[in-house]
């Protein structure tokens, strides 16, 4: 059974690592044993009326810590950005995060193939959810990173610590490939790849878009706007498999061939 706690944490330090990016890392004692990847905290910001959603970047059991990437977009996560000291009131570990156990691909599928290859796609501020991941996937694989500009890339040089190969592309071409990532992915997905994607909403139509049209399966991290964060104002519904599903409670992690965006 999830666990899930509304508490206030320490804060380690909330500071920002490129312009208007920040990073944010809390005390979280042994609330890190139940943080798993694509699972997010709903963090109360003061002077905004609701939580906001975060994604864990990390959790680390060891040093009892959880950490967060955020982008400054609005007043919510300007007035965050401002705390530096204190505490912070959080709710979660909320919502179901990528699973690391389960098979993807059709049975057919699987015997073609030897073995599955792991391919994570972010764009923007997806990469904190699939950081964590990619910390926890035991096999290392290839990171398809977008964005719009270079300096709006960031813990590249954390993936490839970590043993993943970055391939880059950016919309106005200071850094990588000129243009979206997507067209890399396209060019390179394989019928063995394993696909984890977290990111804006073009950017997931179109890597749903590709992996359906090549059968390739995976999971897809949505970021909905959400309200609650548990699925009692029913605010973040999307259609998965026909039905209507919460992408904060039931999600925001589904299999790739289950969401119609
Ligand atoms: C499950 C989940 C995990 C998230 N994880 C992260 C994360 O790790 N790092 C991070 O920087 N952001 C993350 N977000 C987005 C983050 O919650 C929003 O950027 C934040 O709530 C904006 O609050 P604000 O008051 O600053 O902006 P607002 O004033 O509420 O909005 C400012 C602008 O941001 C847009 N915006 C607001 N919320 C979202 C959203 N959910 N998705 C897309 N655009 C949005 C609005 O349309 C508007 O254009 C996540 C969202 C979800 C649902």
């Amino acid at each position: 059974m999830a666990k899930r706690f509304d508490k206030s944490y320490k804060i380690v330090y909330n500071k920002e690592i490129r312009a208007n990016y920040f990073e944010l890392k809390i005390e979280a004692g042994d609330v890190c044993k139940y943080c798993f990847p694509g699972q997010f905290f709903m963090i109360s910001v003061p002077n905004v009326f609701l939580r906001r959603p975060f994604s864990i970047c990390s959790a680390d059991v060891k040093e009892k810590c959880v950490s967060f990437l955020y982008k400054v977009v609005g007043k919510g996560t300007k007035n965050l950005s401002d705390i530096k000291l204190g505490t912070l009131q959080l709710l979660g570990p909320l919502g179901k995060g990528y699973d690391l156990k389960l098979q993807v691909g059709s049975r057919e599928d699987r015997k073609k193939t030897d073995d599955f290859s792991n391919v994570i796609v972010a764009g923007g501020t997806g990469i904190a959810s699939v950081y964590f991941l990619a910390l926890r996937l035991k096999k290392r694989g290839v990171l398809y990173y977008g964005a719009k500009s270079k300096s709006d890339l960031l813990y590249m040089d954390k993936f490839m610590e970590i043993g993943w190969k970055v391939l880059v592309a950016t919309e106005d071409g200071s850094k990588g490939y000129k243009g979206y990532i997507t067209d890399m992915l396209s060019r390179r997905l394989k019928l063995n790849d394993r696909i984890f994607v977290c990111g804006p909403i073009p950017m997931l139509e179109k890597v749903l878009q590709i992996a359906k049209k090549r059968s390739v399966s995976g999971f897809a991290s949505l970021e909905a706007k959400m309200a609650c964060g548990t699925g009692s104002c029913q605010g973040c519904a999307v259609k998965i498999d026909g039905q209507n599903k919460m992408t904060c409670k039931d999600g925001p992690v589904f299999r790739i061939e289950q969401v119609e965006l």
